[in-house]
């Protein structure tokens, strides 16, 4: 056998790297240091601002094919990107359903760039990461030692996955090979009218269709109404459909409402139905003692999305799929390619390749960021951070109530709440205007076919005085639009 030969020692530059890394290290730092001064001044400046056209053309130029200093790249950013951002970082943001990000996991994202690790299989340390914040995900929801489950982008991916498991399970393997038609069952899914449109287009893209994913009327309190259900299912067996999903809801989009799931995986049991949870929004009540038993019954699901950059402040991306049945996940995806082939050792060995579990083969290393923001901060203060949101929410949903202007349009279950100043005639002009200010920023959204303003609370670093300046926002604005409207 051949000794391993010596490195050979490079004296010129090769490749990308610079011979010199201490320009490269230097300017580093800097870009590192103005990335914490964002952070610790982002309270200062606005949520969010409009580019103007001078910033926009600064991104409509030809490809470079020369190179360009990293700090001029860099002044680039920080004078076109930097200070227009989507604003979700920002305590006052409360537009749709965000979370801010923290310190540790842009450290952390650092990190797994450095390593640029590839995290479809193979044996290397950062899959035992991944599998490491997959255990830690089957013990906060109770699920078994033997589920499976990975990352992806958010919790759309992740819904996707469930449906396309769902139809493994009641089609087997036929309806990878042969497609779902050549399998003669025409599939029926179930899901409150309330549910996020991505279950629809799961529907869709799994080659079901979004028709079939039947939208169940929910109560008063927006949660499905369980007698319809029922009836539903019934309907369609009757006219040979077959049922053969459930997706409950743990925090409804629109209005955060959690559907009842015990009683859902009473009716999937019964039924014989996979119970999917899209747990996106609410999921991680799970680690907030004060929370948990609002979504009691996640336990039960057969498979549960949800997401880390949202309640679990994790940087964008990072989805996650847990599935009960490892074995039924494994067959809906794995697939066999010489080029994968594994080896009892060496580089290509490691008996858990996630590209087994999904439709990606190339993965980033979001287990890294998540992997530190859990250690980091713990699960104590990250559930605490939830239930500051939720009592966030209350406190808004108290002073609505405390102002004869406003009008509350949906109970708070928990960190969203829905509202109108006056009729609602001009809470879309009052939305429009608190944004352009930029001291908080609420969406719109529809409650009953009805525009209503709505403040979805995620952010870890928004605070009562947010809620406050909201208040007094909406107030002012709205007593302005009113005054200055003719009388009908
Ligand atoms: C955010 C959200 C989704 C979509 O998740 P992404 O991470 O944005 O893909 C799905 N369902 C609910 C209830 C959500 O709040």
């Amino acid at each position: 056998m051949l000794a391993p030969s010596p490195a050979v020692v490079e004296t010129e530059s090769s490749g990308l790297d610079p011979t010199d890394w201490r320009p490269l290290r230097a300017q580093g730092h800097a870009m590192l240091d103005a990335m914490f001064d964002h952070l610790e001044g982002l309270a200062a400046g606005p949520v969010w601002r409009p580019a103007p056209d001078s910033v926009r053309a600064r991104f409509t130029a030809p490809l470079p094919i020369e190179p360009t200093d990293l700090a001029h790249a860099h002044a680039t950013f920080v004078e076109a990107v930097l200070p227009y951002g989507g604003g979700n970082a920002h305590p006052g943001f409360m537009g749709w359903v965000q979370g801010g990000g923290t310190g540790v996991g842009m450290l952390a994202e650092m990190l797994a760039a450095g390593l640029n690790a590839n995290l479809g299989g193979r044996d290397h340390m950062p899959i035992a990461v991944e599998r490491q914040v997959l255990a830690w995900t089957r013990q906060m929801f109770g699920f078994p030692e033997t589920a499976s489950g990975l990352f992806l982008t958010g919790a759309s991916q992740a819904n996707f996955l469930a449906v396309v498991i769902a139809r493994t399970r009641a089609l087997g393997l036929r309806a990878r090979d042969r497609g779902v038609l050549a399998c003669m069952s025409r599939l029926t899914a179930y899901a409150s009218t309330d549910v996020h449109g991505c279950v629809g287009q799961a529907m869709d893209l799994a080659g079901l269709g979004t028709d079939q994913l039947r939208r169940i009327p929910v109560d008063a309190n927006h949660r499905i109404d369980l007698v319809a259900l029922r009836a539903a299912i019934a309907a369609d067996r009757a006219l040979g459909f077959t049922p053969f999903l459930l997706v409950g809801t743990a925090g409804t989009v629109d209005v955060g409402a959690i559907d009842p799931l015990p009683a859902l995986a009473d009716i999937a049991a019964e039924q014989g139905l996979f119970f999917h949870v899209d747990a996106a929004l609410g999921g991680l009540a799970v680690l907030s003692p004060e929370l948990a038993p609002r979504v009691a019954g996640l336990e039960r699901a057969d498979s549960l999305a949800f997401d880390f950059h949202k309640w679990g402040q994790v940087p964008y991306d990072a989805g996650f799929l847990l599935v009960r049945d490892a074995e039924l996940h494994h067959r809906t995806f794995a697939a066999e390619a010489a080029y994968l082939t594994r080896a009892e050792q060496g580089m290509a060995g490691g008996d858990w390749w996630p590209c087994d579990y999904g439709p990606d083969l190339s993965r980033g290393f979001r287990a890294l960021k998540t992997w530190f923001t859990l250690k980091t901060y713990g699960a104590t203060a990250l559930g605490e951070v939830a239930a500051q949101t939720c009592r966030l929410a209350r406190r808004l949903a108290d002073r609505i109530a405390a102002e004869p202007e406003l009008t509350l349009r949906a109970p708070v279950a928990l960190n969203i709440v829905c509202f109108n100043y006056g009729d609602g005639r001009h809470d879309a002009g009052i939305v429009a205007d608190l944004q352009t200010a930029g001291r908080v920023a609420p969406s719109t959204t529809l409650i009953d076919g009805r525009p209503v303003i709505r403040a979805a609370i995620v952010n870890h670093r928004t605070a009562p005085r947010d809620i406050d300046a909201l208040i007094d926002g909406v107030l002012h604005l709205g007593r302005a639009a009113t005054r200055g409207a003719p009388n009908p």
